[in-house]
């Protein structure tokens, strides 16, 4: 892999030039963060996608999948904890992670002596040390509290854990906004505003107002694929008789109002995640995330030339939701640095709670081999598909010093793509324009398009052209038609990355990169 600084820089040029990655509406300026994939991106996006639909629901009897609506209820939201924010300023508590509105969290006065609370001892402990680090303040633990700290001037303090540690009042508009209906919602707050309705009002309750006159028509683009698992639990289990543990899976577009976005594909505000929920019986849940945790980075690993740049890094307890119970990042080490790449959480019977208390649905299990209702608890390993693609390019993206057909020194760029994940499979090329040789590729092509086998005729320019421009996109395979070919019915097979070239029998095309393709 080329190690330089400007790799990226030299990616996102080849995405543009041979057709992965365009900015969005690039002719009026592009918009920020948006991408567009072209016709090899989208093919490499759908197989890796395909591969882990294959691997993770076609290849086991434990996962089914589900394609939910963009657009959900807006309830769903208000359960999942997404929607506070959109009217109310929120908060982060710097030390238990939690994320809350500020009105409505536990008033405390300044000086007030305050009683830090956490789960567990271990958790008090970790927040412990996190305070004594980062703020060189020394609290007193006793069990799962802290004593010592006090309230300072922002008259509250963090629901959860009750530390005055918190960052600034912010408007998060994570959620894209959209309205649903035949009601206009800015015809109404025109009627409202007309009627004098808003007449000395400023500042937060005007807002308010004017969120309660849109609030009734208002729906959002979800955020994650996951929260539809989590409504259709029941749907799902019943309707396919799957018995715990089970788990549901989708794929697809996620929207996110990003502040920072960066890195090209990386983290951007269109994306789409390959999400999966497993529902298991509590107490079976550390085996579990175990299980997928080692079984997600493994599959990463598979399609990849260098499984050294992929890690497990399990969180500290101090980076985790104060309901999730534990989750390892799967990280890639990407030109910059170490980033994630997917997140497994144990995120307990939080949300199947949550949604139950939001929705009134009996949402629970009842195990008929040991006759007991329980509510399940849930792994969820959550990997971003588009971010995933950009580590595929930075894993194949390779120079290479390989003298020209002239003999002089030159550059070959090779995309050493896994061979399930190129987007074209076989190059098929007659040797010249004549004498038959076109003829016979396009019968040789044609065989690979019956077979559904992603093929490209082509024959502009010299061979050695053609042969580093299919490097340069990853073809694993050139098939070249020459003058032999006409004579004794073989060609020969090309090597993307030794180079080898061989001779096979045309008759044993299909059935040779058919065998080459599989796992
Ligand atoms: P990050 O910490 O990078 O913001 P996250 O922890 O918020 O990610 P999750 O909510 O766990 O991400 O989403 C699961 C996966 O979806 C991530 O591991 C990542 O691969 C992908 N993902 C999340 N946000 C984006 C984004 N804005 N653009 C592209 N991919 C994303």
């Amino acid at each position: 892999m080329a190690q330089d600084s400007d790799l990226m820089q030299k990616i996102v040029s080849l995405c543009k030039r041979r057709g992965f990655v365009f900015q969005s509406s690039e002719i009026y300026g592009g918009l920020k963060s948006a991408y567009d994939y072209g016709p090899l991106g989208v093919e490499l996006k759908r197989n890796i996608m395909s591969a882990w639909w294959r691997d993770m629901v076609h290849r086991r009897e434990d996962v089914v999948g589900i394609d939910a609506s963009i657009i959900m209820h807006p309830k769903v939201w208000e359960a999942s904890g997404h929607l506070a924010g959109f009217s109310d300023p929120l908060v982060d508590c710097h030390i238990c992670k939690e994320r809350f509105r500020a009105d409505k969290a536990p008033t405390a006065a300044e000086g007030d002596a305050l009683v830090l609370e956490y789960a567990d001892k271990a958790r008090a402990q970790t927040a412990l040390e996190l305070i004594k680090e980062r703020y060189a303040i020394e609290l007193q633990r006793d069990g799962k509290t802290l004593k010592g700290a006090t309230a300072g001037t922002r008259g509250y303090v963090c629901p959860n854990c009750k530390s005055p540690w918190l960052s600034d009042e912010r408007q998060f508009n994570l959620m894209f906004r959209s309205s649903i209906g035949p009601v206009d919602p800015l015809g109404a707050v025109a009627a409202a505003v007309e009627r004098g309705d808003f007449a000395g009002l400023g500042g937060r309750e005007l807002r308010a107002k004017i969120e309660e006159i849109t609030k009734e028509s208002a729906v959002y683009l979800r955020p994650e694929t996951a929260q539809a698992m989590f409504v259709q639990f029941l749907n799902v289990q019943q309707s396919m008789a799957m018995k715990v543990p089970f788990g549901i899976a989708q794929m697809g577009k996620s929207f996110r109002n990003e502040i920072t976005v960066e890195h090209f594909i990386f983290r951007s505000c269109e994306f789409e995640q390959m999400e999966m929920e497993f529902f298991c019986e509590p107490g079976t849940d550390d085996e579990w995330m175990t299980y997928w945790s080692e079984a997600r980075i493994a599959w990463w690993q598979k399609f990849s030339n260098d499984p050294s740049k992929f890690r497990l890094r399990p969180h500290e307890k101090s980076e985790l939701a104060h309901y999730a119970k534990g989750c390892f990042d799967v990280e890639y080490l990407y030109p910059w640095g170490w980033g994630e790449l997917e997140g497994i959480a144990n995120r307990t019977d939080y949300d199947l709670k949550k949604h139950a208390e939001h929705s009134g649905a009996k949402i629970s299990y009842f195990d008929p081999e040991a006759q007991k209702r329980f509510v399940p608890y849930v792994i969820e390993p959550a990997a971003g598909a588009t971010r995933g693609l950009l580590v595929y390019l930075v894993d194949a993206y390779t120079e290479e010093a390989v003298p020209d057909a002239k003999g002089e020194d030159a550059t070959r760029v090779v995309l050493k793509l896994h061979p399930q994940l190129a987007p074209i499979k076989v190059a098929v090329l007659p040797l010249v324009k004549k004498n038959g040789m076109p003829e016979k590729a396009r019968e040789v092509v044609d065989q690979f398009f019956r077979r559904g086998i992603s093929a490209r005729y082509d024959e502009q320019h010299a061979i050695g052209k053609r042969y580093r421009r299919h490097d340069e996109i990853g073809t694993p395979w050139c098939l070249t038609i020459d003058g032999q070919t006409l004579e004794d019915g073989t060609l020969t097979i090309r090597d993307r990355d030794t180079m080898q070239q061989r001779r096979i029998s045309v008759a044993d095309a299909v059935s040779e990169i058919e065998g080459l393709l599989r796992d």
